[in-house]
């Protein structure tokens, strides 16, 4: 019997590779622009760290971590996420005493959640995600946000929501929640399973619960917005000023609190209509008491992740084709025996001055030589046979105009490169 791919997991093929390259480039770049530096953290991690960095009550923690035991007895997970994971090595390197405050980090790379698999939500996905420690200074949230919003209009992407909040801190929210746990308390039995246990543990989640009865429920329930206190609720007002002032337009929600756990002050996420049920592309927001709940020094900190999958189904959905370069610059066409040999150097010659060529490999006659060259979408194509050869050299032709031109065997590496050159001039 053969073996298949696991659920919820996926192979990205050449064709569409292309693609993730392209993203990830743009990320990067963007990160560069934005003086975000890379971060890599293990694929995998104390169970503890999530436990404690991502929440208990949580989904993610609640239903979709695989975790197992390694041959030693620890218990380990493999990462559902990177917030965690960055702030421990924040903590551990001690990079809050880093004069560079504050540490503004990036990554990009496989996230593991036991889900139940639908387009736009894999076992398996990639994040790209930011996270900026050590600063309380709204306009350091505004930035996140833009940055986030500036990788979605380079890639063509419109049409998306931006969605912002304010889920308090550690002041304000238990007063917001005791009126929310006044307010739900006579109808507790009408909530879902879930809701009834987070009922007691986070309240606050039921807010964001997806169930149609729950959100009946709540439709009424107080807003953590009108809770705010005297440090939040300037503070929120500063980012929003900051969004306007950067044209980057939102609408508050205040019902919004997202998944996890640790969140204080600004929430965000970013949606995009078009692929099934799900929308949200982007999600972020600060989260000031994390670094210290993980043992480390108390720093402030703001992030974001997005998926690579979901932002390629959002390009999908929006027919945006990138500008990715699939052509080969030279293909080299071979006839006759000693003609093969001499293919093989200038194939390398080619490659080491930098270009991407490419050769027969399966013994094909010229026709079929030829078909693969315009496959591969060769820009020229390099002919050569035992009379070129005897001659001393080449034939080059310019597949976009058919032109022909003969050329010294001595010089025809050169002579693409710089035909290179003029080809990406007139374009
Ligand atoms: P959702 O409500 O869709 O489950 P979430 O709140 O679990 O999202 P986060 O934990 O905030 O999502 O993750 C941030 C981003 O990571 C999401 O906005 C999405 O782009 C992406 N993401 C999360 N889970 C998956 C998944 N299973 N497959 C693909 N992308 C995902
Ligand atoms: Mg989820």
């Amino acid at each position: 019997m053969s073996i298949h791919i696991p659920r919820g997991t996926a192979d990205v093929l050449p064709g569409e590779v292309e693609l993730w390259q392209f993203i990830e480039q743009k990320s990067r770049d963007l990160c560069q622009r934005f003086n975000y530096k890379e971060i890599r953290t293990p694929i995998f991690e104390h169970t503890e760290l999530f436990q404690r960095g991502v929440g208990e009550t949580t989904d993610i923690v609640e239903k979709e971590m695989y975790t197992f035991q390694d041959k030693g007895g620890r218990n380990i997970t493999l990462r559902p996420e990177g917030t965690a994971a960055v702030v421990r090595s924040f903590a551990e390197h001690k990079l809050f005493g880093d004069p560079n405050q504050p540490v503004k980090l990036y990554y990009i790379g496989p996230m593991f959640r036991y889900e139940r698999p639908q387009a736009g939500r894999m076992r398996q996905f990639t994040q790209f995600g930011v996270e900026a420690l050590g600063s309380y200074d709204p306009s350091i949230d505004a930035e996140v946000i833009a940055l986030a919003m500036g990788l979605y209009e380079e890639l063509g992407i419109h049409d998306l929501r931006l969605e912002v909040n304010s889920v308090g801190c550690n002041t304000c929210r238990p007063v917001h929640r005791d009126h929310l746990v006044q307010h739900l308390g006579e109808r507790r039995e009408e909530l879902c399973a879930d809701c009834q246990s987070r009922f007691d543990r986070n309240p606050l989640r039921i807010l964001d619960c997806k169930a149609e009865k729950c959100k009946e429920i709540t439709k009424q329930a107080p807003n953590i917005t009108e809770h705010l206190c005297d440090d939040c609720s300037p503070n929120f007002e500063q980012v929003k000023e900051h969004l306007t002032r950067l044209g980057i337009a939102y609408h508050v929600n205040p019902r919004m609190v997202r998944g996890l756990d640790y969140y204080t002050q600004t929430a965000f996420e970013i949606m995009a209509e078009g692929f099934g049920a799900i929308t949200t592309i982007c999600g972020g927001g600060r989260y000031n008491g994390l670094v210290e709940s993980i043992g480390g020094h108390d720093s402030p900190g703001i992030g974001f992740a997005m998926s690579i999958e979901r932002v390629l189904l959002t390009l999908q959905s929006q027919k945006i084709e990138l500008p990715v370069k699939r052509e080969l610059d030279c293909y080299v066409v071979a006839v006759g025996e000693q003609a093969e040999k001499e293919a093989v150097c200038i194939l390398n010659k080619l490659r080491k001055h930098g270009l991407r060529a490419d050769k027969d490999y399966q013994g094909r006659r010229m026709r079929a030589q030829f078909k693969a060259a315009d496959r591969n979408q060769a820009r020229v194509t390099l002919i050569i046979g035992d009379d070129e050869l005897e001659k001393g050299i080449a034939v080059v032709r310019t597949m976009a105009t058919g032109e022909q031109q003969e050329v010294n065997l001595n010089e025809v590496v050169n002579f693409i490169a710089t035909n290179m050159n003029t080809i990406e001039e007139e374009k």
